[in-house]
């Protein structure tokens, strides 16, 4: 047993608690993060990976949170050039769908409601247009164009984390916290270790609860603190099929139970189709897909694509579950996106503070709003900062400027293998590959083309990044296992579980 003091413990490693305590340990706490996997784990990586608005949620009137996540959109592309960019959307339309005065007006205020914006504006577009209509039925006869913004989301996390730990955080993964309680002057945490199952404790004079889908659990089984508000669980699923049209843009479709469905660009060969929204009881029966989605997702697309979709084209597929602020809603698609923070105290001391829905979109402005909420328990705390610091890698410019930098540095490593590199880590692909000029250089090699992944960035990735497992690389820190065949994957499964043991 050993005992640590920290003003803030953070319990959960997924957008929001690193977000937390990235922001917290910024203005000066003495900040400890526990996850109990890995980060991003659990819902930050199940997610449609947008950083958008969400033109559907107008319909639901939820204008505060479109406002902030378009208002977030513009501040994050700054902060994270190489996982956050522009995407184009096209919305094709006929008269079966929403009036079109409908689309244009949600439009209109969706190019207007989060003030200036970079984006090219939405406009109407004729169909067949050589760009954007491509994949589709050719009796589609219109479409709207808008623009939204894609994340690496699992990445995002992990970097708000790094920046988290520069100023001061520690950070604990394949950590679960166990109990809780307030003693004395202090809150107690236990937490043990899921891999050794050694026992430990840590003081903190306050506590944050961003478990997620399991922020009920967390209250009810853990620190035994009665709250009234409560979580509805969401099942979202995607699935990946090989790209349905060779352009940049992604198609949000109008479905016939009025829903709407994305078809994203994933990595360079791949289509990211998604969502469902299906009410499960817990956590657990939210973690795979069920066939009745995989056909749901399919006939959607199918009602606009040229070259019909099957099953057999799919070639991954996640599940991932909300955690959604239970506002009541009886449809799983019109309960709120947005976020409510519910703090608990003691005379006045010794805050726990609990975080109930939520977008990747707006966790930056989530964390600034935690911080004010705690900031009476914390006085001497300095103000907000995390709009304007890039996030670790994020400090150039424009992603060719920074492939170019990366390449005058290294001109015998091929271009496509250091953009990739760069999308990944930005400007910190400079330390990964730091002291190596050829491809021999980097070690020992796993996959090929998109799935190329170096000995170099397995270590960076354990070293820098808190990665323990096979999965926390292939499929989180990069996505290179989506691409590997099942040798290639068990290949370099053994060698990063070997490498771990060898680096720690
Ligand atoms: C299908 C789907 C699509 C989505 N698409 C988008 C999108 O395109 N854009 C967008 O902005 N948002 C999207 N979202 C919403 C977004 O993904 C979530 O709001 C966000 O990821 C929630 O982050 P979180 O940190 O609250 O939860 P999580 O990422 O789930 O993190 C909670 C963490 O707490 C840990 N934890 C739990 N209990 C304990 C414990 N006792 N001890 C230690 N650790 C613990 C868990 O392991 C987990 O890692 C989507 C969500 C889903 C499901």
């Amino acid at each position: 047993m050993s005992e640590h003091n920290y003003d803030l413990a953070i319990v959960g490693g997924g957008i929001n608690g690193c977000g937390i305590a990235r922001d917290a340990a910024g203005r000066g706490l003495k900040v400890l993060l526990l996850e109990q996997d890995d980060l991003a784990s659990a819902t930050s990586s199940w997610s449609s990976k947008l950083i958008h608005g969400g033109l559907r949620y107008l319909e639901q009137n939820e204008f505060r949170l479109v406002r902030e996540s378009l208002q977030e959109r513009e501040v994050l592309l700054k902060l994270a050039p190489h996982i956050i960019q522009p995407l184009e959307f096209i919305l094709p339309h006929d008269s079966s769908m929403r009036p079109a005065w409908m689309v244009r007006l949600g439009l209109f205020m969706y190019d207007h409601i989060g003030g200036k914006i970079s984006l090219p504006g939405s406009r109407g577009v004729s169909f067949p247009d050589q760009q954007y209509s491509a994949g589709l039925k050719s009796s589609i006869r219109q479409g709207f164009f808008y623009s939204d913004a894609r994340v690496d989301d699992a990445r995002l996390t992990v970097l708000n984390a790094v920046s988290a730990r520069e100023h001061g955080a520690e950070i604990r993964t394949r950590t679960r916290v166990t109990g809780g309680k307030r003693v004395g002057d202090v809150w107690q945490i236990g937490m043990s270790n899921i891999d050794t199952g050694e026992t430990s404790e840590a003081r903190a004079r306050g506590v944050v609860n961003a478990a997620g889908p399991w922020v009920k659990q967390l209250l009810d089984d853990a620190v035994h603190v009665p709250m009234t508000a409560t979580v509805k669980l969401v099942k979202g699923s995607h699935i990946v099929v090989p790209r349905v049209h060779d352009q940049q843009h992604a198609y949000i479709l109008q479905n016939d139970d009025k829903r709407v469905v994305f078809i994203i660009p994933l990595e360079e060969k791949l289509s990211l189709i998604g969502t469902t929204d299906v009410h499960v009881k817990s956590v657990a029966e939210g973690h795979q897909i069920s066939k009745a989605e995989i056909t749901y997702l399919i006939h959607a697309a199918n009602q606009f694509l040229a070259k019909p979709l099957h099953e057999a084209d799919v070639v991954w597929s996640y599940a991932g579950v909300r955690p959604l602020y239970d506002d009541g809603a009886a449809n799983p698609s019109e309960i709120t996106r947005d976020y409510v923070l519910k703090t608990d105290h003691q005379g006045g001391k010794l805050p726990l503070l609990s975080i109930f829905g939520g977008k990747i979109t707006t966790y930056r402005r989530l964390a600034e709003h935690a911080l004010e909420e705690l900031s009476p328990y914390f006085p001497a705390l300095s103000k907000a900062w995390t709009g304007d610091e890039p996030l670790p890698g994020g400090e150039f410019d424009t992603l060719p400027e920074a492939i170019d930098a990366l390449a005058i540095t290294h001109p015998s490593l091929p271009i496509d293998y250091l953009s990739r590199l760069v999308r990944r880590h930005g400007t910190r692909a400079e330390k990964l590959l730091k002291g190596t000029r050829a491809m021999s250089d980097l070690g020992e090699l796993f996959g090929a083309g998109a799935s190329l992944l170096s000995e170099r960035e397995i270590d960076f990735c354990i070293r820098e990044e808190w990665a323990r497992k096979p999965d926390d690389i292939l499929w989180r820190r990069t996505k290179c296992g989506l691409h590997m065949d099942e040798a290639e994957r068990s290949r370099a499964a053994t060698f990063i579980e070997a490498r771990y043991l060898a680096l720690v």
